[in-house]
């Protein structure tokens, strides 16, 4: 069984994002960029069913500008077999993403597709579920725990106030949560066997998909600024703050 793992370059997670002085969004020039953390945990859950003998080969696949072939050799050095860049340097939306994974699924013809829940830059969470729409494909979404059978997988999910197990039918989507695992470390010697590993370069015209954005965006703004706190002497004062001042109680 293929799995076919998604992994998207975006601005690292320790990254104190700046927004650009005119407002039209995030400074990228000379910022970390990294695997999608959603994603190191999609890449292992592939690895660790390819080592437990319920998949024979893992392929990442990104889409993005010529340097994220660097997030794909990390996901080679993590242990995936082969990777697909789909290389363009425009920012691509949710669905056009979607609609070019459909094309990767067509040909490579995966079992199962492992997509991260969110994007931590765009934060849509939504090419996974427009993936599977698209191909007609079960969905199995913010997963905590995937258990592959012979044509099903288990799959529990992280819904509002517990956990939900359903049953689903192969091939399908499943989209990863933070507590489904805990991402390895690529070890040297793998990160340079990585550098070896087959990747194929496409583009978005390879697969039919126009990626002109449909969004406009308007504005990006900075969160605005924590206001200090202050010490109270006693509970009374407390409960008088937050009755009178702050209206809370
Ligand atoms: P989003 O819907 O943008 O929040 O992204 C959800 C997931 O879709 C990410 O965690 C990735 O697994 C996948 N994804 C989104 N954009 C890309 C991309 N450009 N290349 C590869 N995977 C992507």
């Amino acid at each position: 069984m293929k799995i076919l793992v998604t992994v998207k370059r975006v601005v690292d997670y320790n990254v104190k994002i700046r927004v650009k002085p005119d407002g039209s969004g995030v400074e990228l020039a000379n910022v970390k960029m990294s695997m999608n953390p959603f994603d190191e945990i999609s890449v292992e859950e592939a690895l660790r069913l390819k080592e437990a003998g319920k998949a024979t080969e893992v392929v990442v696949v990104s889409i993005g500008p010529a340097k994220a072939e660097e997030t794909l050799r990390t996901g080679l050095a993590m242990g995936a077999d082969r990777a697909i860049l789909v290389e363009t340097d425009a920012a691509v939306e949710p669905l056009a993403v979607a609609k070019i994974l459909k094309g990767v699924v067509d040909a490579e013809q995966p079992s199962l597709v492992i997509v991260g829940k969110q994007a931590i830059d765009d934060d849509s969470n939504q090419t996974g579920q427009m993936l599977s729409a698209l191909l007609g494909w079960s969905q199995g979404t913010f997963a905590s725990k995937v258990e592959l059978g012979a044509d099903k997988a288990t799959v529990t999910r992280e819904v509002d106030g517990g956990l939900q197990t359903i049953d689903i039918k192969l091939p399908a989507v499943v989209t990863t949560d933070l507590r489904l695992n805990e991402p390895r470390y690529a070890s040297l010697p793998n990160i340079m066997k990585a550098k070896k590993k087959p990747l194929d370069k496409k583009t978005p015209a390879d697969f039919g998909v126009d990626i002109t954005p449909r969004l406009t965006v308007l504005k990006t703004e900075e969160p605005a600024g924590r206001k200090a706190g202050i010490k109270v002497g006693s509970v009374a004062e407390l409960v008088d703050k937050l009755k009178n001042e702050a209206g809370v109680l």
